[in-house]
């Protein structure tokens, strides 16, 4: 562990009889500031452990504070200096570095939010949930990455996952304790993205400032970057995959661009169970935060006489081949969507970068997968080490495809 405090903090007060405990891992993004707004909505409600985040050590200072964490962990041992800085006479802990990151996951907890984008995400809530800790999961890329790994520590563990990214959490609801065998199709929805209606020659020449203004979701880069080449909906479909324990081909995606209708399920009978919900990722959080009760998000439920009309259509693959490389891997399982994932991580912050184009992005993930493929590198990884292998090297063979 890099820079940590060794006086123990006495500020850290005992959090309240009743108060759930949480520990929130990426609690300065997207997923984070979210939370902050549903805990707000609850005072008393719940006491939160620690606190952790990935590079920005005064946003992390300032977040600690406005919580009352205890512990405070920045991946980023560059960003230390500034924590401990904004802590000073606060009396939370400051620490750095990925294995504090993973102390904070540790940290005594009714509930771990894993909220870190990307593979970073992976080790820490591994560490929860082989800890036993219920974890709410908004970091698709742990079950992307090592699915198999995790499911079966969380099995081993006892340790319940809440999904909390939307389209999952309103499946989770409409499941609410079914036989999973019962469920004959499982439909996420997927909002289109900005290109939904573009052509393939428009999309392939899109700025970044485009794809990053999503129609209906305020959510970070990465994540809205994957909206737009739809990668993300094929991580979603992976991430399903796992979590209900659901085969591919009982797995479908339709685009609906209003992002009223998140999942549905359909049984043997013809009938439909679909979770509807304004797309505000407050909504899925609180159900995660308050889960199994019920607590204000401060989200209304939508209107739908209001919205008058949703809409359905098919995916198009030719126009978004992220989603078809997605799903091809997801049918190959063992380790190609983690090596699917790791070539992505790499071309979506290239193009972010402006590096690459956006056509480039898929093209890239298409050409890594092929080069491993071609070196025998996508074995089945069956632990969280052997799943980080693969996406490293899935990592290094993307950059030197940039090159
Ligand atoms: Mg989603």
């Amino acid at each position: 562990m890099v820079g940590r405090e060794t006086q123990p903090p006495e500020a850290a007060a005992e959090p309240p009889r009743q108060a759930k405990r949480l520990v929130i891992l990426g609690v300065t993004g997207s997923i984070g500031r979210s939370c902050a707004r549903v805990i707000g909505e609850s005072p008393g409600r719940f006491a939160v452990s620690a606190v952790a985040a990935g590079r920005d050590g005064a946003a992390l200072a300032a977040a600690a504070r406005a919580l009352g964490a205890g512990f405070a962990a920045v991946a980023d041992p560059q960003g230390y200096a500034d924590l401990k800085a904004g802590l000073a006479g606060s009396g939370i802990e400051p620490a750095a570095g990925p294995e504090a990151v993973i102390e904070a996951a540790l940290k005594p907890a009714d509930l771990v939010v894993s909220g870190i984008v990307g593979a970073a995400g992976l080790s820490p809530t591994y560490a929860a949930v082989s800890a036993g800790r219920a974890v709410a999961l908004a970091n698709k890329e742990t079950l992307v990455c090592a699915g198999d790994a995790v499911m079966a520590a969380a099995r081993q563990a006892g340790a319940r996952l809440l999904p909390m990214d939307s389209e999952h959490n309103a499946i989770f609801q409409a499941v609410g304790g079914r036989d999973l065998a019962t469920i004959v199709r499982m439909t996420i929805t997927a909002s289109g993205g900005p290109f939904r209606e573009w052509s393939a020659e428009r999309i392939a020449a899109a700025t970044r400032a485009e794809a990053l203004a999503h129609p209906n979701w305020a959510m970070g880069p990465k994540v809205t970057i994957d909206s737009a080449t739809m990668m993300n909906k094929g991580l979603e479909l992976i991430e399903a995959h796992h979590l209900f324990d659901t085969p591919a081909d009982r797995l479908a995606v339709v685009v609906h661009p209003q992002s009223i209708v998140h999942g549905l399920i359909a049984f043997a009978d013809g009938s439909v169970i679909a979770g509807l919900a304004s797309h505000d990722m407050r909504t899925p959080i609180a159900h995660c935060l308050g889960y199994p009760e019920r607590i204000p998000s401060g989200v209304a439920a939508p209107d739908l006489a209001e919205l008058a009309k949703l809409t359905f259509e098919p995916v198009d693959l030719a126009r978004f081949p992220a989603m078809a490389l997605a799903t091809r891997a997801l049918a190959e399982g063992g380790g190609a969507p983690t090596a699917l994932n790791g070539a992505n991580e790499v071309a979506v912050a290239a193009f972010l970068d402006g590096r690459i184009g956006f056509a480039t992005i898929a093209r890239l993930v298409e050409q890594t997968l092929a080069a491993m493929a071609g070196a025998g590198e996508i074995g089945a990884p069956t632990t969280v080490a052997e799943a980080l292998a693969i996406h490293h090297i899935a990592r290094d063979r993307a950059v030197g495809l940039l090159a």
